[in-house]
Order: C-alpha cells, then sequence, then structure tokens
C-alpha cells in the first residue's frame, strides 16, 4: 500500500478537484481523517502529512488516541493542535469522555444526548462543536434524527451553554449509482438551508462525503467530508 502522506495527498487532490468542478473554492471543504481502528503512529504519519482534523467512531479508542497524540507533541515543535471529531454511535453513558476529550460531536441524534455533553462539557474548554446526524434516506434501523423532527431538536440544542450548533451530518446508504448518490446530498443540502432560514444562529457546516462518494457530496455542498479507508487503507473485518 501507498504512505499515508502519499494517499492523503491524493484525496486532497480529489477534493480539490471536486471543488474546481463544482465552482467552489478548495478551502472550504475541510478534510476529516477518519482514523478509527489505526493506532496513534498512523495518525503521527497524517499529522507529519499535514492534516489536522481526525475523526473516531469509538469513546474509549478515541480517548487513548488523543492521550497518545498530546503525549507525542509534547515532544515536538507544534504550534497547531490536532482537532478530534466524534462521529460514531453515542450512548448517554460514554458522553462525559467525549464531552471531556473531543473538539467536535458530529453524531448527536436526540436531546438527552445533547444535555448531557452540555452538562458535562468542561467549563474552561470552548463549547463542544456540535453536528445533527440525521436520517437522510430514511434507513429503518439507522441512527439520525427524522428530517420532519431536526428544526425543533436544532432550536432546543442552540439553547444549550455547552454546545455550538455547527451544522447537519449524514451517512447515507450505498447508491446503485453516482446520480442516485447526488440526490440523497442533495436532499441534504436542501434540508440544511432551509433549516438555515429558520435558526436564530445560522449553520456553517454540512458533513457528508466519505471516500467512495465525496466528489458527489462536494458536488450538492457538502462542507467537511470524512475520509478513513483512501488515507488509512481497508479496516479489518472486525471494524
Ligand atoms: C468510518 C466512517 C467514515 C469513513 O469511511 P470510509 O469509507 O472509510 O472513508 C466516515 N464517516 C463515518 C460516520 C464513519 O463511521
Amino acid at each position: 500500500m501507498a504512505s499515508i502522506s502519499t494517499q492523503l495527498e491524493q484525496v486532497r487532490k480529489r477534493v480539490d478537484k471536486a471543488c474546481t468542478d463544482a465552482g467552489r473554492e478548495p478551502r472550504c471543504v475541510t478534510l476529516l481523517a477518519v482514523s478509527k481502528t489505526f493506532g496513534p503512529q498512523a495518525v503521527i504519519e497524517a499529522v507529519q502529512a499535514g492534516q489536522c482534523d481526525f475523526g473516531e467512531n469509538y469513546v474509549q479508542e478515541g480517548v487513548d488516541k488523543i492521550a497518545a497524540l498530546a503525549a507525542w507533541a509534547r515532544t515536538q515543535d507544534r504550534a497547531s493542535p490536532l482537532r478530534w471529531h466524534f462521529i460514531g454511535a453515542l450512548q448517554s453513558n460514554k458522553t462525559r469522555a467525549v464531552a471531556e476529550h473531543f473538539d467536535w460531536v458530529h453524531s448527536v441524534d436526540r436531546l438527552k444526548i445533547a444535555q448531557r455533553l452540555s452538562e458535562q462539557r468542561p467549563a474552561h474548554l470552548a463549547p463542544l462543536q456540535v453536528c445533527l446526524q440525521v436520517n437522510i434516506d430514511g434507513g429503518m434501523n439507522k441512527a439520525g434524527v427524522a428530517p420532519q423532527d431536526v428544526l425543533a431538536l436544532a432550536q432546543a440544542v442552540q439553547g444549550l451553554p455547552g454546545l455550538s450548533l455547527r451544522g447537519l451530518m449524514t451517512i447515507p446508504e450505498p447508491a446503485p449509482d453516482q446520480a442516485a448518490a447526488l440526490r440523497v446530498h442533495e436532499r441534504a443540502r436542501g434540508l440544511w438551508q432551509a433549516l438555515n432560514g429558520q435558526l436564530q444562529q445560522p449553520l456553517d457546516t454540512l458533513s457528508m462525503g466519505m471516500s467512495a462518494d465525496l466528489e458527489v457530496a462536494i458536488a450538492a455542498g457538502s462542507t467537511c467530508v470524512r475520509v478513513g479507508t483512501a488515507i488509512f487503507g481497508s479496516r479489518s473485518a472486525a471494524a
């Protein structure tokens, strides 16, 4: 397999090209490197290649990796801190660790989780940056708030002092073709825009697109793509 820095470079080129093709500025899309199941050494390689934003799905694995990278950073002369994004399913008994260690959570899908994260966010830290996960294609057993319930949840979350609501996140089912994938992403973009017209504070983040579909997600208006496999390689079957 190619090195992580080579793969990262290729993904950045894909992101830039997708932005150009869509008539958008390359810098308007954040690349989130999804490092779940990969160890601290893989993250260090990505950091050395200029990557700052990392996504994790499992609370304990993420917390351990954040600590390992903080220890490594102390041995380096690094000016800019890393940003850690929690993107996995979140149970209420795990919210404290996420509130204490992460910078962002993309997967908030109910008020109870949001309230706990807000209460448990340490006062000396900036508010936790939050996206609401929306079940955009109506998958039966999927996480995510239903599109018709997102406005009420967004209004409630904007009232929580420990959180700063930034936008929406989606994980669509794999689509049969690019046109179908584009339609689902465009529906998410439409929901995001409609919501933006109804909220007190505007949203600036639309977190959608992964290794396989980042181009169509960017064409539809994504501001943050979450890319694992195309940067770090394929994960073991157990993951
Ligand atoms: C694992 C994961 C990703 C990355 O998926 P790849 O296909 O490996 O790029 C993105 N978002 C979420 C929520 C994930 O769980």
